[in-house]
């Protein structure tokens, strides 16, 4: 493993997208939504960097990357229940787009 040697693969932050959106799961300070970079650095040069896929969580304070959902535990809206109703007549879930239950025929 030559190259691991002398070098090392960084993850470096290319531009800041939102600040302070979430918190640093390491240390808890606000950190910042950046689209990051990987750099291949030899001998301590960058030889090499290639932008990363999904924009990631940084931490300015202890520079920790990490996704963005273990920052913000996304609100999960239950949507299946805010948009279904409950047939009075068979009692199962039937889409709010339905005026008659497709189940036993009766109206919502
Ligand atoms: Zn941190
Ligand atoms: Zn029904």
């Amino acid at each position: 493993m030559f190259f691991f040697f002398v070098g090392g693969l960084e993850q470096q932050a290319r531009q800041v997208l939102k600040s302070g959106v979430g918190r640093c799961v390491n240390c808890g300070s606000g950190a910042d939504l950046v689209e990051y970079e990987k750099v291949l650095k030899l001998f301590f040069v960058p030889v090499w960097r290639w932008p990363g896929k999904d924009p990631l969580m940084h931490c300015k304070n202890c520079k920790l990357f990490f996704p963005q959902n273990l920052s913000i535990p996304a609100p999960k809206i239950e949507t299946s229940d805010s948009e279904a109703l409950r047939c009075r007549s068979c009692d199962r879930l039937v889409d709010s787009e339905f005026r008659f239950c497709p189940f036993c025929g009766s109206a919502i």
